[in-house]
């Protein structure tokens, strides 16, 4: 590892710079600019795509590390539930919220996730679907879609990743919402293309790995995604032995990380999050379409259960005939949702909208006939955390900035950024969220 300091040395930092990125990659099997180098490393390792920002600022270097997990779907009693032994003892050793941490509306990955990191609910943020159109209607967002979902333009605020980067301080994402994209131009230091498939140690071993790198290049954030426990809550239920089995499995991700912190022997803060829980889904599909007229594209655009009509007339029109359609769904004009859930801002969301009121399933329309169709999941989220405690998520958090013991009263998700940029002290532009709800889990 030497030889990369004598270049920057010799060499001046500008080229230099290049030169350790390819260095670093080509030792470690990553890919630079998007070009594989197929060298031994791990499954993780050859898939990691590398970009140069240079090393951290000097400034940067004596900071702390903070290494942001999400469980997918984690519900708020999942730990207690199934006996997660290992997140139980975070709790111990550190600060978590034993009756859960609040999502944003609507309780779904994209715009939880992304919320995590900027700070913003998401209509400000402006991920407010998994799937939506644009303002005009012309664009249609889909996080399935590595188009879309690592295009730049969708996203708002400035995600932790970013910040760091823009203040010198290098950074890096196992998977995370967003991280794909070029947001305000920046990506992470390092990141990697979404593959579910990936497996889960070495998706944990890729992030000590980084953690192993010279102090210059080590990334101080850190984030690591798992999708088990989603998955499971999914398919079979929150309560199926299926979905406990994913909660022990991902616990036991959470061990290896604990012991391959321990050993690095470095001020490493981790925090364990999810985006939100799961509930048991109920019912049949409710399709709008058996209420209001939703087939015409010249009148109204659909996505998912978004309504996005041409006109003022026509959103009023499906404003009345969905009005009291249905006892499982609330809608509204746009401008008229309850301001709690912080919906009624953003022409991504639709006009009008439908809040559901139970744990059902609901879309625009079945797909068209002789198109193929299945039936709803097992187990789902989405709705409003306050009339439904099954879609608190978990926090918890531990490490030399954090307080023992502490047991926090359930709060909105929205508050997980300023924590963070605190401990790695980042400069934070104001957000939704504010420093002085987890105050009391620092240490100082
Ligand atoms: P949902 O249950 O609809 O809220 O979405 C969860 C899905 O998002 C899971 O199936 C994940 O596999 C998928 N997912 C999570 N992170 C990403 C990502 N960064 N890129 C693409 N898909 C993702
Ligand atoms: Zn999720
Ligand atoms: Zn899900």
């Amino acid at each position: 590892m030497q030889s990369w300091k004598k270049a920057l040395k010799v060499r001046g930092a500008v080229v230099a710079r290049a030169g350790v990125v390819a260095l670093l990659a080509s030792m470690l099997g990553w890919s630079v600019g998007g070009a594989q180098t197929a060298l031994p490393g791990g499954v993780a390792a050859s898939a990691v795509i590398a970009v140069d920002h240079g090393p951290n600022a000097l400034v940067q270097q004596g900071k702390h590390y903070v290494i942001l997990v999400s469980l997918d779907g984690f519900r708020w009693d999942y730990a207690t539930k199934y006996k997660a032994t290992h997140l139980l003892a975070m709790a111990k050793d550190g600060a978590s919220a034993p009756e859960g941490m609040i999502p944003s509306y609507p309780s779904v990955t994209f715009p939880n996730h992304y919320t995590l990191v900027t700070g913003l609910y998401p209509e400000h943020h402006g991920i407010v679907a998994m799937d939506f159109l644009s303002e005009d209607h012309a664009r249609h967002y889909r996080y399935s879609d590595s188009k879309t979902n690592g295009d730049g333009s969708w996203y708002g605020g400035t995600p932790l990743w970013v910040l760091a980067e823009q203040q010198g301080m290098r950074a890096a994402c196992f998977f995370w919402p967003g991280s794909e994209a070029a947001i305000d131009g920046v990506r992470p230091s390092f990141y990697l293309h979404y593959d579910d498939k990936l497996p889960n140690p070495d998706r944990v071993d890729q992030v000590l790995a980084w953690l192993k790198l010279p102090e210059a290049q080590r990334p101080h954030f850190v984030t690591l995604y798992f999708a088990d426990v989603d998955h499971a809550g999914h398919s079979f239920g929150p309560d199926a032995p299926e979905t406990a089995a994913a909660v022990k499995s991902l616990d036991s991700m959470i061990a290896r990380l604990r012991t391959g912190i321990a050993a690095l022997h470095l001020p490493v803060d981790l925090v364990v999050v999810s985006d939100h829980g799961m509930i048991k889904t109920e019912g049949d599909w409710i399709n709008l379409s058996t209420y209001a007229d939703v087939s015409d594209p010249s009148q109204v655009h659909t996505a998912g259960s978004l309504l996005y009509p041409e006109n003022e007339a026509e959103a009023q029109k499906l404003y009345s005939a969905l009005k009291i359609a249905n006892p499982d769904f609330k809608v509204y004009r746009r401008a008229d949702v309850p301001k709690e859930l912080h919906y009624n801002s953003n022409p991504r969301e639709g006009d009008p909208v439908i809040v559901p009121t139970a744990p059902v399933a609901i879309r625009a329309a079945a797909p068209e006939s002789g198109k193929p169709d299945h039936a709803p999941n097992a187990g789902s989220h989405g709705y409003d955390p306050a009339q439904f405690k099954e879609m608190r998520a978990i926090f918890f958090a531990e490490g030399p900035d954090v307080r023992a013991g502490i047991a926090l009263k359930p709060f909105e998700n929205v508050n997980v950024y300023p924590f963070i940029a605190e401990i790695l002290g980042l400069e934070a532009p104001p957000v939704d969220g504010s420093a002085n709800v987890l105050a009391p889990a620092l240490k100082h």
